[in-house]
């Protein structure tokens, strides 16, 4: 399989560290865990963004673009990222940002600010249709916008993640599962096309944290097979043999409920490990009920994929 000749720049701290999770396996009855640490990918707290934007990054100076710009919720750190990114090499950031501003910053929010992104709030407007007015504004205004998509889940951005399972390869620990928290795809379209073009039979597990199953799983499938075709492949992925259990939506996305608050505080307190309220969080949850159900039978290998978010801890004052 040949390997990608698309531009990247190096930013995140690679490869990530794959550790045993000890007292939490025990806790469980002896399951055997692993967590890979994207949540240390070393830029601005980290997080699953940052692989992406190896790529996306490098495609905006590939543009010849001044500013990037992208949006999503108040506490994204998809925009803490990209924000952080365009600071490390030398973009403008606008971030489009859902709702109105809170009276005081914190979380990821604060640190868009602190990164220095100009942000555009939507109030009660589509984001998407701000989206693209502050891009076509900053176009007309000289400022060479470069579009990164939601979640920088386009197929380059989505890219970073088969290399991400190439890398967990080299890392020498094999495993049955991986089990992560899933959103607008990327992160799994990535794992889905590299598992196959790798050669990895784990299965790619994602506990949905917004969406219903069949909706994400027909957007994993297309992104998967684009993501394909750039690593130099023309495959095709059947939506229905895509993972994604979305029993753990609860109250939708963004709400705590008690089954992100107990996965919360028992990685913290059995492995000093700290999750997000909003992605990792719920796939824990997810991941503890499929254990005490026996869905993950004792036997089993199991890599849990730590995305990141950890900044939003900070805006969640109710967790405890
Ligand atoms: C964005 C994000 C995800 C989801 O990744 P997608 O590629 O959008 O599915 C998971 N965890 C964290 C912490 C994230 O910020």
């Amino acid at each position: 399989m040949a390997t990608t000749a698309l531009p990247r720049v190096r930013m995140a701290h690679l490869p990530t560290p794959v550790e045993p999770l000890p007292r939490l396996s025990a806790a469980l009855g002896g399951v055997r865990l692993w967590i890979k640490r994207d949540d240390q990918t070393g830029l601005a707290l980290g997080g699953n963004k940052t692989r992406k934007l190896e790529y996306l990054v490098a495609q905006a100076q590939a543009d010849d673009a001044r500013t990037l710009i992208t949006r999503g919720a108040p506490q994204s750190n998809h925009c803490r990222q990209t924000a952080a990114a365009a600071a490390r090499f030398g973009f403008d950031c606008m971030l489009v940002l859902r709702g109105s501003p809170p009276p005081q910053p914190n979380g990821n929010l604060l640190l868009d600010r602190l990164l220095g992104a100009e942000l555009v709030w939507c109030g009660d407007r589509d984001p998407e249709m701000v989206l693209r007015e502050t891009f076509d504004e900053a176009q007309t205004g000289g400022r060479r916008p470069y579009l990164i998509p939601y979640g920088g889940s386009s197929p380059t951005g989505a890219l970073a993640y088969a290399e991400a399972i190439r890398e967990f390869q080299g890392q020498g620990i094999e495993v049955d599962r991986i089990v992560f928290a899933s959103s607008s795809g990327g992160t799994q379209a990535g794992m889905v096309a590299g598992s196959r073009a790798y050669r990895m039979a784990a299965r790619i597990y994602a506990i949905s944290v917004d969406q219903p199953a069949a909706q994400l799983q027909a957007q994993v499938a297309t992104l998967a097979g684009e993501v394909a075709e750039l690593i130099g492949g023309r495959e095709a992925f059947d939506a229905s043999a895509i993972e994604v259990d979305d029993r753990f939506l609860g109250g939708g996305y963004g709400v705590l409920s008690d089954r992100e608050r107990e996965a919360i505080g028992l990685f913290a307190r059995m492995e000093g490990i700290l999750l997000d309220p909003v992605y990792t969080g719920r796939a824990a949850a997810g991941l503890l009920e499929l254990i005490r159900s026996r869905e993950i039978s004792p036997e089993e290998r199991v890599l849990f994929w730590h995305t990141g978010g950890t900044p939003a801890l900070f805006a969640y004052a109710d967790l405890l």
